[in-house]
């Protein structure tokens, strides 16, 4: 037998549960041993029911004294009350009533996790729950009992957590060696324990001690091999043979000295960071965080000035229209200043239009381009483009960067992102670039004050739309526009932009802007309110990115609790970008516990990284980043929110092994190549191993 050896082959799993078990993902005996428990019980961990208190989230062992159906107003409701000794909890379920029913007897031992509310005694609301042996009690045999994920088909093939144990505890006896990646030096160094012994004491432990060494050290295996891929990356970004851009160039100086405002310190010390890597013939590959109204547009410009001046060609790629529109204007306005001529490249061009930029991208004669997707069609040649900026490279695809960078010879490339995100998050998900922050707000701004509200409020919140308009100001009024219900959704927008246009606010001019309508349409409207034609704006969120309107002062959402948090406080940022006190509603329309945390967290802090670290921790990774199905963490058993100082051991060994052995051909590194290319096989474009 040996690691590959198919599950059939192990006492124990007969064609029924093989099949059963192949379903769920597990072929092989290697699959099984890396398939860790979920939760493990041992004494520490579990809370007797004397000790609950609303809200926690808990494990406890008890017994069923008694069970039964309920008939409510919202329908049947199923009914376990059980004893720890200490005291009653009630298990309620309110679907799957006829199922749930005919899995408990009286006396049954439950091990029962989830989040204790009281109503009248302890309740838990549809907890995780799996019926316990006589001697699978931590209590009394002072056992740690690993508990694993198990399907209902699984339990239905007999595979419960007695059946899995067994399973497991055969697969174990059998001594499978998994070959050991790391040397004896590295387990030293980082105080990590064997791979065999992590690997068994992660099922089966003797204490709580052991099993958090196995943890640890298959946490850091995880981390290690992600941050492998992104060291591998790096190293394949950084091409020598790029034109180095040594000058700060006249252009810098004339646009720099003509600003209204003095660059904050912070602004100042990242273009000393990017000025440091142009300078060289190695390419730039640098991430520019920078929370929203950070003023990140003028350090653009600054860094494509600097370009400009060592006479190479400069691209700016943004997410929409309406942003790179916007980019367009205010880099046009500033290197008019130096008479540098600008262009925007777009979707839907006339071909009349665009034909004269595409002709003057390749002849070198327009130095400054700002466009959408457009960029990186086939037909756009430049004649020696040096550097490229992409705004909001998130809603980018790695290849669509790359192609924008082939149409150079390996170009300086700066991404910028107003998402601010946590330090351990970044060297992870950005863990291949350089990273440059802006941490501090120019200091002419004025918090943005900000309101959670009921809808029977609106009516006052109306008054003081008016009062503000009144003093020549503007405000936007934000509509959540989710994919699956995009029509009805779409629908309230416009229904809503009639209402307040022909109902609330018929003296005053209300506009609607909405993702179904033409790039044209939209830009229209956006250039009637920049020009303050148009004092409201009702919006879907197509506002999200970017937009600076510094005369608008008031935002409306509307269904707040539908919106993420980074994303209400990337609409936030819309506002509160000129020099008047600025105001954020947020309309709570239909509430949860979580949507609450959420909209009180936005009236506690305008500070983005405390956000996106409350955002983190309430929605996780895969969320956080809009990833969940991508399957870029691929993350068994490591937390990227709580694994920091792991995070940065395993980053560190990894770029040191890359930075010796940058092919990893070197025979002490053998099985680690073996293993990350079993391990992401499908993620390794762009990284070279020969
Ligand atoms: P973001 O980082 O969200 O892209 P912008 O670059 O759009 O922010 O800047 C927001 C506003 O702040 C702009 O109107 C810009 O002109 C202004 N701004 C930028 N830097 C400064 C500064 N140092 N002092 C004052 N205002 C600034
Ligand atoms: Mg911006």
């Amino acid at each position: 037998m040996d690691l590959s050896s198919p599950i059939s082959s192990l006492k124990g799993v007969g064609s029924h549960r093989e099949k059963a078990l192949n379903d769920h993902g597990l072929q092989t005996v290697y699959d099984l041993l890396y398939y860790f428990p979920r939760r493990h019980l041992d004494r520490t961990t579990i809370s007797p029911i004397r000790n609950f208190t609303k809200g926690d989230i808990v494990t406890l062992i008890g017994n069923v004294e008694t069970f039964g159906e309920k008939s409510t107003r919202r329908g049947k409701i199923f009914q376990v009350i059980v004893s720890d000794g200490t005291g009653l909890l009630t298990l309620t379920w309110f679907n799957g009533v006829r199922y749930i029913k005919s899995l408990f007897k009286v006396g049954d031992k439950l091990a029962i996790h989830g989040k204790v509310d009281y109503y009248g005694g302890f309740t838990i609301t549809h907890p995780e729950f799996d019926k316990l042996e006589k001697d699978d009690d931590p209590v009394s045999t002072g056992k740690v009992i690993p508990l694993y994920a198990l399907t209902q088909e699984l339990k239905s093939s007999g595979l419960d957590q007695r059946i899995f144990r067994n399973i497991m505890n055969e697969v174990l006896s059998l001594k499978i060696e998994i070959p050991e990646y790391f040397s004896d030096d590295t387990l030293l160094e980082n105080d990590l324990i064997a791979l065999n012994q992590a690997i068994h004491d992660i099922h089966f432990s003797n204490g709580i001690g052991e099993l958090n060494q196995a943890t640890k050290r298959l946490k850091f295996d995880e981390h290690f091999f992600l941050q492998l891929l992104m060291a591998l990356r790096k190293r394949s970004l950084h091409h020598s043979g790029t034109m180095p851009l040594p000058d700060i160039g006249p252009y810098f100086k004339l646009i720099s000295d003509s600003l209204e405002f003095e660059l904050t310190h912070a602004q100042k010390k990242v273009i000393k960071e990017i000025h440091l890597d142009l300078k060289t013939p190695i390419s730039m590959n640098r991430l520019l965080q920078g929370d929203v109204g950070s003023g990140k547009t003028i350090v653009s410009i600054l860094v494509s000035a600097i370009a400009v001046g060592n006479h190479v060609q400069f691209a700016l790629m943004a997410p929409t229209e309406i942003l790179a529109t916007q980019h367009y204007h205010t880099f046009n306005k500033e290197f008019n200043k130096a008479n540098i001529p600008c262009a925007l490249l777009v979707g839907n061009m006339k071909k009349s239009d665009r034909t004269p930029i595409l002709n003057g991208l390749k002849a070198g004669s327009i130095p400054v381009v700002i466009g959408t997707h457009a960029l990186i069609q086939d037909d756009v040649h430049f004649k020696n483009l040096g550097l490229v900026i992409i705004d909001e490279q998130h809603r980018f695809g790695v290849n669509q960067r790359a192609v924008l960078l082939n149409k150079g010879t390996h170009p300086h490339f700066l991404a910028m992102t107003a998402t601010p995100i946590p330090r351990t998050l970044s060297i992870t998900y950005h863990g291949d670039m350089d990273l440059s922050i802006i941490d501090e707000m120019p200091a002419n701004r004025i918090p943005v004050v900000t309101k959670v509200v009921e809808p029977m409020r609106l009516g006052k919140v109306y008054k003081f739309i008016k009062e503000e308009v009144g003093e020549g100001r503007q405000c936007m009024v934000i509509y959540p526009l989710v994919e699956e219900s995009e029509k009805s959704d779409l629908f309230a927008a416009v229904e809503a932009h009639k209402e307040l246009d022909e109902k609330i606010f018929p003296d005053l001019t209300v506009g609607l802007i909405h993702g179904r309508m033409t790039a044209e349409e939209k830009d229209d409207v956006m250039a009637q309110f920049s020009k303050n034609e148009i004092s409201i704006l009702v919006s879907t969120t197509v506002v999200e990115v970017g937009v600076d309107i510094p005369n608008a002062t008031v935002m409306v959402v509307e269904h707040a609790e539908r919106f993420g948090l980074t994303q209400l406080h990337q609409l936030r940022g819309r506002v509160g970008r000129g020099a008047e006190k600025s105001y954020c509603v947020l309309v709570k329309r239909n509430v949860t516990d979580a949507s609450r945390t959420r909209l009180h967290i936005m009236e506690e802090t305008n500070d983005g990284f405390v956000i996106a670290d409350e955002d983190l921790k309430l929605r996780g990774p895969g969320e956080f980043f809009g990833i969940k199905q991508s399957g870029f963490f691929k993350y068994k058993i490591a937390n990227m929110v709580t694994d920091g100082p792991i995070i940065r051991d395993a980053r560190k060994l990894a770029f040191e092994i890359v930075e010796n052995d940058p092919n990893l051909k070197n025979e002490s590194n053998k099985m680690i190549r073996e293993t990350f290319i079993r391990d992401y096989a499908d993620r390794l474009e762009g990284v070279s191993l020969t």
